[in-house]
C-alpha cells in the first residue's frame, strides 16, 4: 500500500498482550494510526519465563527496540532435553542463530518483563486499559467495536488480538471455543541460589518423566530461575485447586533436587492453570478485520513458540499491508504467509505425550475434550 494510504489507516487493535502490542509498534512504524484497547485496567503477567527465538529477535531488531529487549533478558545458546534423573536425550543449539547478517541469540525473559518492555516503546496515549470489547459489527470496508460502558469506535482495520478466547474469533470467524490438553502447567519464578545447584549456565533444560514435564529456564539477569510443571491431569477446571501435596505427586520419581525446589515452593506464587488450545481456524479475516496471535492459532505450549508466533504475526501483516496494493489483498496474503507455519506449530504442539502416557491418565478416552463455554 502506498504512504499516504498508510498514513490514513485507522487501526483498532483488541488485546494489549504479546500480539496486540508488537502488532501496534509493526503498524505504527508504517504510519499508520493506531489505537489499543485493552480489558484489564492494569497489565499483569504470569510469573513464569519465556525464550525469545531468533526470529523473533530480529523482528525487534527491524523495529529498533532490541536494545529495549535485550536489556531486560539473557541471550541463550541451546536448550537441552533430560530424563527425570538427569540422562542427557538430546541438546540442540536454538535454530536460526546464524539466518541473520548478525549472529542472533534465543533470549530467555520473563513474562512480565517482557510485556512491559513491549508495552514501553508504544507512544504515550495509544494503549486504552479498561476497554473490554463486547461486539464487533463487520460492515465491509469498516468496523464498528462497542466495548462495556457502551463508548463504540469505527475503523479501516480492526486487529483481534484478544487472545485464546477472543471475542472477535467468537463473532466473526468460529464459534468453537477451547480445546482442554489434558495437561495444567504450574509455573513459578524462583531465586537461582534456590535451585539446589540446578542452574549452572543460561540455557534451558527440560526434564521427561512419565506424565510430567520440567521446565528450568534460567533468567540470569534477575539471578532468578522458572521452574514449570507441565503434568497430564484430567480436571479441566481453569484455574483448578491444586495442593503442594498435588505437584509433590507430580514430580515423583524426578532428580531430587527438583523434588526439592518443588517442596520449597510458595505456593502463593505458583500459577495454576490448566492447558487448553484451540483447532484451526478456516479463515483469519475479512476485509477491515483480522486476527493475530492466540485469537488466530492458540498452541500449546510443547514447542515453546505461541508468544513467538504472535510476534512474527505482527512482523508478517505489516510487511503485507507494505507490499500489497489494497488493505483486502494484505489480509489475504498475511494469512497466505502465516497460517501454513502455525497450523502445523499447533498440530506438533498437541503431541505432547506418548500413548502410553495418555492411557495412563486417561484409559480409554482421548484427553481433548471441549472446554466449557464461559
Ligand atoms: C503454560 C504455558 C506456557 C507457555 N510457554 C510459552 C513459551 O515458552 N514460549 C512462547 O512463545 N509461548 C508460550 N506460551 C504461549 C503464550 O503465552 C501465548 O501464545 C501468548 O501469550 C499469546 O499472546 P497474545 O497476545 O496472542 O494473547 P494474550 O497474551 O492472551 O493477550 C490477549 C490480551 O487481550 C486482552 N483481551 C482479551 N479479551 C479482551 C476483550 N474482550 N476486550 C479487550 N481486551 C481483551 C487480554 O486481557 C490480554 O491482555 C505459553 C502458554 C502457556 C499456557
Amino acid at each position: 500500500m502506498q504512504p499516504s494510504d498508510l498514513n490514513n489507516l485507522k487501526v483498532a487493535i483488541v488485546g494489549a498482550g504479546y500480539g496486540g502490542a508488537a502488532a501496534a509498534k509493526a503498524l505504527s512504524l508504517l504510519g499508520a494510526d493506531v489505537d489499543v484497547y485493552e480489558q484489564a485496567n492494569q497489565m499483569r503477567e504470569v510469573g513464569a519465563g519465556i525464550g525469545l527465538r531468533p526470529s523473533t529477535m530480529n523482528r525487534f531488531r527491524q523495529w529498533g527496540i532490541l536494545d529495549e529487549i535485550a536489556k531486560v533478558s539473557s541471550p541463550s545458546d541451546y536448550f537441552e532435553i533430560l530424563t527425570a534423573t538427569g540422562d542427557p536425550i538430546m541438546k540442540e543449539t536454538w535454530p536460526g542463530i546464524h539466518d541473520f547478517a548478525e549472529e542472533t541469540k534465543t533470549h530467555l525473559i520473563h513474562r512480565g518483563d517482557f510485556i512491559e518492555a513491549l508495552l514501553g516503546v508504544l507512544p504515550e496515549g495509544m494503549v486504552h486499559l479498561g476497554h473490554k470489547l463486547e461486539t464487533i459489527q463487520d460492515r465491509g470496508d469498516r468496523s464498528v467495536l462497542t466495548f462495556a460502558g457502551g463508548e463504540t469506535v469505527e475503523a479501516d482495520l480492526v486487529v483481534g488480538a484478544d487472545g485464546i478466547k477472543s471475542v472477535v474469533r467468537r463473532q466473526l470467524f468460529s464459534d468453537k471455543g477451547p480445546v482442554f490438553s489434558g495437561e495444567h502447567a504450574y509455573r513459578t519464578v524462583i531465586p537461582a541460589d534456590d535451585a539446589h545447584g540446578m542452574v549452572v549456565d543460561d540455557n534451558l533444560r527440560m526434564y521427561i518423566g512419565r506424565g510430567t514435564k520440567i521446565y528450568l529456564l534460567p533468567l540470569r539477569h534477575r539471578n532468578q530461575v522458572s521452574f514449570d510443571i507441565t503434568a497430564l491431569c484430567p480436571d479441566s477446571t481453569w484455574a483448578p485447586q491444586v495442593t503442594k501435596d498435588d505437584l509433590l505427586a507430580t514430580v515423583e520419581g524426578f532428580d531430587e533436587r527438583l523434588v526439592n525446589i518443588t517442596r520449597d515452593l510458595d505456593m502463593n506464587t505458583v500459577s495454576i492453570r490448566a492447558v487448553y488450545d484451540i483447532d484451526p481456524v478456516d479463515t483469519w479475516h475479512s476485509d477491515s478485520v483480522v486476527l493475530v496471535g492466540d485469537a488466530a492459532h492458540s498452541m500449546l505450549h510443547h514447542q515453546g513458540q505461541g508468544a513467538n508466533s504472535a510476534i512474527e504475526d505482527a512482523g508478517a501483516l505489516a510487511d503485507a499491508l507494505r507490499q500489497a496494493d489494497s488493505l483486502k489483498e494484505a489480509l489475504a496474503l498475511y494469512q497466505t504467509t502465516r497460517k501454513p507455519v502455525t497450523d502445523e506449530l499447533q498440530r506438533i504442539s498437541r503431541q505432547g505425550w506418548t500413548e502410553e502416557e495418555i492411557d495412563d491418565v486417561f484409559p480409554g478416552q482421548k484427553p481433548a475434550t471441549a472446554a466449557p463455554q464461559e
